[in-house]
């Protein structure tokens, strides 16, 4: 099992490679995709290739770039039985991830290597995990042993906590769609990306980043207020005049919580949009080919920020920014949270 045998869309395959090649693996993977086989292909693909006992090439920062197939590591990670990598995959009845499960697994995890080398662990259908397992994986997710690699497959990334979702990094297999966006929003990433590629990078700078933000979240919610004010049944009853005003008291509270639910989806689709951008920008600094990045017609812009950048930093903030969004469904108020978040960001 090696990248070369693999079925999978080789800007996948390239992406691992390069983090290899540069040395910046990230230790905790989200592989995404419309089908475990390929995902687990890949997944054994990387285990084989850290495992290796005699890796045909390897990257300028001697990391091995792929597994030679054939040596006995590479044999027992084809089988699932390397002492090092470690499987794990939903069981019971319910098809869950179960927190003794875990447990087990993790306390294997923290040992040391038994080859001496590298350790990874590959949860199959990591949306399975029920509220206990996640939990409790939450902490290895962020304080993970050196030279360890977490692998988490997925065909349904949705079902995961927010809090682990953020600690991962994807990689799509499926469709890779990019960013859902409409024109208007299109054009609005496109100024902001051009303002935060402009050279002067002082404090001022940044406060007005911010604010073009903030100006555009007022934009959305006063669109999704207008939409629903006028779809909400106070609208055919003058304001709620002329009925009872219990009923009307409670047309106007379900018209809040509605404007409310409605603009954090939509907030969080307008972030995402975001989020592809400063990854497009880590892969930048990575010297990943353009036509991996999600919105190549910023590319003027990604090129300006990321030659300022080194490959951490532009890992530092995409990390940084999707705790900010997750930070967005916590009680702490919206603008602040988004001013820390942009005030921290490498540009
Ligand atoms: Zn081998």
């Amino acid at each position: 099992m090696t990248f070369e045998t693999l079925d999978v869309p080789p800007q996948s395959v390239e992406v691992l490679r390069r983090s290899l090649d540069r040395g910046r693996l990230a230790h905790a993977w989200l592989l995404t995709g419309a089908r475990l086989e390929p995902l687990t292909g890949l997944a054994r693909a990387l285990a084989a290739a850290l495992m290796c006992q005699q890796p045909p090439r390897t990257g300028a920062s001697g990391l091995p770039l792929d597994a030679c197939g054939q040596c006995a590591a590479c044999r027992l990670v084809a089988a699932d039985e390397h002492p090092d990598v470690h499987w794990l995959r939903p069981e019971s009845k319910m098809r869950q991830i179960r927190v003794e499960q875990l447990r087990g697994l993790m306390r294997e995890f923290q040992m040391k290597s038994r080859a001496g080398g590298w350790k990874v662990a590959v949860l199959v259908g990591a949306d399975r995990m029920n509220a206990n397992a996640a939990n409790a994986f939450l902490k290895t997710l962020e304080e993970p042993p050196p030279r360890s690699v977490l692998l988490l497959l997925s065909t349904e990334p949705d079902r995961l906590l927010e809090t682990i979702r953020s600690r991962c990094l994807r990689l799509d297999l499926g469709s890779e769609e990019g960013p859902v966006l409409d024109e208007a929003q299109r054009a609005w990433l496109a100024e902001f990306a051009q303002a935060a590629g402009a050279a002067e990078d002082d404090l001022m700078a940044r406060y007005r980043l911010l604010e073009r933000l903030l100006a555009e979240l007022r934009n959305i919610k006063e669109q999704v207020r207008e939409e629903l004010e006028a779809a909400s049944p106070l609208a055919h009853h003058r304001g709620g005049e002329d009925v009872e005003p219990e009923l009307r008291e409670q047309w106007e509270k379900e018209l809040v919580a509605a404007v409310e639910g409605e603009y954090r989806h939509r907030r969080s689709r307008f972030l995402d949009a975001l989020v592809w951008w400063l990854r497009d920008i880590w892969l930048a600094t990575l010297d990943m080919p353009e036509p991996l990045w999600a919105v190549p017609e910023l590319k003027e812009a990604t090129r300006r920020v990321a030659a300022r950048l080194s490959p951490e930093q532009a890992r530092q903030n995409l990390e940084g920014f999707q705790e900010t969004l997750r930070l967005l469904h916590t009680n702490i108020p919206e603008a602040f949270n988004l001013e820390v978040g942009l005030l921290n960001l490498h540009l």
